[in-house]
């Protein structure tokens, strides 16, 4: 479904993406692991078409999506740091993703109810943003992103702001979640608990490089180097 050829970005002369090849086969949950600044959030900016690429390439089903805006690549991106309008409610938020337009009223109101529903928030169109708890407030914000069924839904630390039994919790459901949709997901944390339990594969980055790429199991068992061995022990 997606592919990365030597994908690079740079900033400054530095390469913040460097030379990334990555495949993502439809259906697949894939996990971006790595340490704070090591490009996570580019590679999902630039897969999404919001960072050009200063070389290499990125394919959606083989085609090359260069020059194809953000909203013309069918994929729907859900932000670190979620960015919900805060002035409208929640079925406003959610039915902005839906972009239906055309859709009569009723319509839209059904998919939001759908949506609202399939991330376990029931009845809270009504409801202010600002009412929400945090672990709330993520849900609306996957629930916007899920809106235009993106086949490739790609998520930002999607529970960075959560305790960690809530987290556990959320990281079951939506593995469930993806799998009823049949949404293929690329997913970036740091929180590797979270990567072993969502993910089909783990992909490891360190400084704008994919340092190691295999099943939860392959990369815990067997890390490529000292890097992503010390890198999955201090998180521990
Ligand atoms: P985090 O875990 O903290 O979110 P990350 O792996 O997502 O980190 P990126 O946001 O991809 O890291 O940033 C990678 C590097 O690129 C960082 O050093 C960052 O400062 C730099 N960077 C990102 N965006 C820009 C920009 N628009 N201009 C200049 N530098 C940038
Ligand atoms: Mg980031």
């Amino acid at each position: 479904l997606l592919s990365l050829e030597g994908a690079t970005v740079r900033f400054g002369g530095r390469p913040v993406l460097d030379a990334v090849d990555l495949d993502v086969a439809e259906h697949e949950i894939v996990c971006v692991l790595g340490p704070s600044g090591s490009g996570k959030s580019t590679l999902l900016r630039a897969v999404a078409g919001l960072q050009p690429l200063d070389a290499g390439r990125v394919s959606l089903d083989g085609r090359d999506q260069s020059g194809v805006p953000a909203h013309k690549r069918g994929v729907g991106l859900m932000f670190q740091d979620h960015q919900l309008f805060p002035q409208r409610d929640v079925g406003g938020n959610v039915a902005f993703g839906t972009r239906m337009r055309g859709a009569s009223r009723a319509e839209q109101a059904e998919r939001v109810r759908e949506l609202l529903d399939l991330v376990g928030l029931p009845g809270a169109a009504g409801r202010a943003v600002a009412s929400l708890s945090g672990g709330e407030q993520q849900r609306v914000a996957l629930a916007r992103a899920l809106a235009p069924r993106p086949r490739l839904l790609m998520l930002d630390e999607p529970l960075g702001q959560l305790d960690r039994s809530l987290r556990e919790r959320l990281v079951v459901e939506l593995r469930e979640l993806f799998g009823q949709l049949g949404t293929t997901v690329l997913a970036v944390t740091h929180d590797q608990g979270e990567a072993f339990a969502l993910a089909d594969r783990v992909v490891v980055m360190r400084d704008g490089r994919i340092a190691q790429s295999g099943t939860p199991l392959q990369v815990w068992q067997r890390p490529v180097d000292e890097f992503v061995a010390r890198f999955l022990g201090f998180d521990n």
